[in-house]
């Protein structure tokens, strides 16, 4: 089969900026050294590019995960100019199809079945899919957002300012232009290009599956410190509107504190978190599906099988008993009507479900 024509921009680009992050930025630290203050400035301004992609092109604006002030939104269009992975309309527009139809050779554009290197870089070097551009049909709510038209617009002027410009005045602040366009602009783009494109690639290839084997996404916390918070990658898929990808406290996710501290100040406002209780009954339903798959060769399965049916329906029930009243508490709160019966009434189910998950957990360890 014929391959479709390359796309010769993308291909000189991505080339020409990873020769020379190889060949210049290791010849100018050599011959020359960097400062503390051109290697801070890298840090920063990865973070402001990698995070503009993860908070607002991903989470804000494909995902509608929540609200932004336009004073944000202004940032992120910059930051995102700045990443160099096209306007945040093309972007959303793509990231959309790939949720709608993920890893679906023909539709997904970046689908994980086609391989490493396609998702990773590929799919970006030949039309693949050319009758998907200049398609805006599912991102029309962003065409009312004046912040991305007005990026969209001048997307190619902004990349210029943002890649080339600002290092350069930072570097003139600084007293080494050449240093400083090397370091913060050239090695931090090719950084950041590559760390974020494994969120396509490495987090629908390496991982576990915690929520959902429907598609390839993973879950994978290695990943994660790589991606701005975007490893957990198997949550995201099955939860997409949530404003976190790690859920849990401990999960580093760069891009879910950022997003909560600025709604400290009014910033970002009405933040989608999925219910938990539907998060819970998720990954019971993947447990389940695994011990079953682990006992089906079992000459005496059958019994097994029901055992495990059996223990799970119960589980759920008292999963869902317990949220239940927790909600029921929750509600009675704002009310003011909450009363010690309610309040012991939480703290019976929540009992309950512990022990019955004790007793789940026992026994998916003897399945094991
Ligand atoms: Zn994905
Ligand atoms: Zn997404």
């Amino acid at each position: 089969m014929k391959k479709p024509p390359l796309i010769w921009t993308n291909l000189i680009l991505f080339l020409l900026t990873f020769a020379g992050a190889c060949i210049l930025v290791p010849w100018r630290g050599i011959s020359h050294g960097f400062e503390l203050s051109e290697w801070l400035t890298f840090v920063l301004l990865a973070f402001a590019s990698g995070l503009s992609i993860t908070a607002g092109y991903h989470r804000l604006w494909s995902h509608k995960a929540y609200k932004s002030h336009p004073a944000v939104r202004f940032l992120f269009a910059l930051g995102g100019a700045l990443a160099l992975q096209n306007s945040a309309l093309h972007w959303a527009s793509d990231h959309r199809i790939h949720h709608k139809h993920v890893d679906d050779n023909d539709k997904d554009p970046y689908s994980a079945n086609m391989g490493f290197w396609y998702s990773h870089i590929g799919w970006m070097l030949r039309e693949y899919q050319a009758q998907r551009y200049h398609d805006y049909n599912n991102v029309r709510d962003l065409q009312n957002d004046t912040i991305v038209m007005w990026q969209h617009k001048h997307y190619l002027l902004l990349a210029l300012l943002m890649n080339v410009g600002l290092p350069a005045l930072l570097g003139w602040l600084n007293g080494d232009i050449l240093s400083m366009l090397l370091l913060a602009g050239l090695l931090r783009l090719v950084v950041v290009h590559h760390c974020t494109f494994f969120i396509n690639s490495l987090a629908h290839i390496w991982g576990k599956q915690p929520y959902t084997d429907r598609n390839s996404a993973r879950d994978n916390g290695v990943l994660a410190l790589f991606t701005y918070g975007e490893g957990y990658h198997n949550f995201h898929h099955i939860f997409e509107n949530d404003y976190r990808n790690g859920i849990h406290w401990w999960h580093y996710d760069p891009t879910k504190w950022l997003i909560r501290f600025l709604s400290w100040f009014g910033l970002t406002k009405d933040l989608r978190k999925s219910p938990q209780e539907r998060i819970e009954a998720a990954k019971l339903q993947m447990q389940l599906k695994r011990a079953q798959h682990k006992v089906a060769h079992l000459p005496n399965c059958e019994e097994i099988l029901e055992k495990l049916q059996a223990e799970y329906e119960e589980l759920k029930s008292h999963l869902l008993a317990y949220f239940e009243a927790k909600k029921a508490l929750l509600e009675a709160r704002k009310q003011q009507l909450a009363d010690k019966h309610l309040l012991s009434q939480v703290t019976e189910m929540r009992l309950r479900f512990r022990a019955q998950r004790k007793q789940w957990r026992q026994l998916q360890a003897s399945i094991a």
